[in-house]
């Protein structure tokens, strides 16, 4: 469902309730510039994405899922922080800036999107809803939220099963709330779209009172991805979301595989934390626990230091001479040099055995889609990914492959199995969320 569908079908549902609903409801307090005649003709979403030293925003029109503008703050409580903005259809800007905390980013951002030259709207009343990205929502939260009190504390109660992102999502919450009261915001997890995982694929093999003492389970990461990536998929082949049994691997500078059963999420790579799953760009993917006291022994550091070394320092970075980029280890893998071929070959084989399992998990596949910035535009890892999948009946059209077009089949009409590009879009997806929940 698109945004637009969303604003334009609800609102009638929504009309009905109002007249019941009067003061309860925060909408009965605020107007609309877009509301007319019971349709909203416009809606600006603020999305907001808030990572440890770093912002990233897009300001989406939700009636034509239009990005109007969009911009990076880097280097948030470092030397040389910058933002860099790009409004649509005007020139894209870069400036450096003092950003010592997440607050001042914040400020620097909506400055730059109500900036009389630069700007894309006139002042802040122009935004209409905030929709946040929350890396953990665990248990609590299996779909997108309106922001008020009790959510902002179950999300910070979260913050210790991920200790690097919940709290600067909040702080991103928290700042908006501050510069815009009236403005309801939407909370989106990434571990949301997983909570339909059933209790076989979640649990791990541990004691199970540390998973209802401590919460220890298998969370999964990338939903919002996953969940646009599957339905998308749906779409280009014509089909419901409810007919198909799709996988979809996101693999980027943080890669996972989701298995998808008629739209809801049955298993995925990732873990209690994104370090586990496939091998990724610097971190381990899954390693056998020994592993980690073995070498705090054998070099003589703690097993916290291990950790960081299997999160900063492992996956293709540690396989190689610290390669993180995956342009850098294809290119070094053609010119024949035998790290990076031998960590490709990891990579690949990694990817290649988590669809196996996920075909196994789902007695069957009719889909497979490739996403993110290695999935998007690396034909020879999609076709090395590919080439042990003859079996569940995969045939590789090279062309279409070659051709790296987006949303797009690069099988053979013949193929069994189908495999796509599809671009993921996470900032739409949350977006698309956060205009439902502000029209529920
Ligand atoms: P994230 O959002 O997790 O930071 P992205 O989805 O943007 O990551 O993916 C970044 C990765 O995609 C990088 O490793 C980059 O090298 C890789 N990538 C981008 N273009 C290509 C390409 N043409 N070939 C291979 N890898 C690519």
């Amino acid at each position: 469902m698109t945004i637009r569908d969303t604003i334009t079908m609800k609102p009638r549902y929504f009309l009905t309730i109002l007249l019941f609903v009067s003061h309860s409801c925060w909408c009965t307090n605020r107007e609309y510039r877009g509301y007319k005649g019971g349709i909203w003709t416009v809606m600006n979403i603020l999305v907001m994405n808030c990572g440890s030293s770093s912002l990233k925003f897009q300001l989406i029109d939700a009636e034509t899922e239009s990005v109007k503008a969009k911009g990076l703050c880097e280097r948030i409580g470092i030397d040389g922080s910058r933002i860099v903005y790009r409004p649509a259809n005007k020139e894209k800007v870069i400036e450096e800036a003092p950003m010592p905390t997440h607050a001042a980013a914040i400020n620097i951002a909506l400055k730059y999107l109500t900036d009389e030259i630069h700007g894309v709207i006139s002042d802040l009343s122009e935004i209409d809803a905030v929709g946040h990205r929350v890396a953990q929502g665990a248990e609590k939260f299996s779909k997108a939220v309106l922001i008020d009190d009790a959510v902002i504390k179950a999300i910070d109660e979260n913050s210790e099963l991920a200790p690097l992102h919940n709290p600067a999502n909040l702080t991103g919450i928290q700042v908006c709330r501050a510069l815009m009261p009236d403005v309801p915001m939407a909370a989106v997890f990434d571990t949301a779209f997983h909570q339909t995982m059933p209790q076989k694929a979640y649990l791990y093999g541990i004691p199970f009172h540390y998973y209802t003492d401590y919460k220890v389970r298998r969370y999964g990461f990338h939903g919002t991805s996953h969940s646009y990536v599957s339905k998308r998929t749906a779409q280009i082949l014509g089909k419901a979301p409810e007919e198909l049994k799709t996988i979809v691997c996101h693999l980027g500078n943080g890669s996972s595989v989701c298995a998808v059963k008629g739209g809801k999420s049955v298993d995925t790579s990732m873990g209690f934390t994104p370090i586990s799953g496939l091998v990724m760009g610097t971190r381990c993917g899954d390693v056998d626990p020994e592993i980690i006291e073995y070498i705090a022994e054998k070099e003589g550091i703690t097993t916290h230091d291990v950790m960081d070394i299997l999160n900063r320092k492992s996956g293709i970075y540690g396989l190689t001479d610290g390669i993180v980029d995956f342009r850098d280890l294809r290119a070094g893998a053609a010119s024949g040099d035998e790290q990076c071929m031998r960590a490709l070959e990891i990579f690949n084989y990694h990817v290649t055995t988590r669809i196996g399992a996920y075909a196994a998990a789902m007695n069957g596949v009719d889909a497979i889609a490739f996403t993110a910035g290695i999935g998007e535009n690396a034909p020879t890892i999609r076709k090395a990914v590919c080439e042990n999948l003859t079996y569940l009946g995969i045939e590789l059209d090279d062309a279409k492959n070659d051709a790296n077009e987006p949303d797009s089949v690069i099988t053979t009409p013949e193929s069994k199995v189908k495999v796509l590009i599809v671009p993921t879009n996470e900032e739409l997806m949350i977006a698309r969320e956060t205009a439902e929940v502000v029209m529920e």
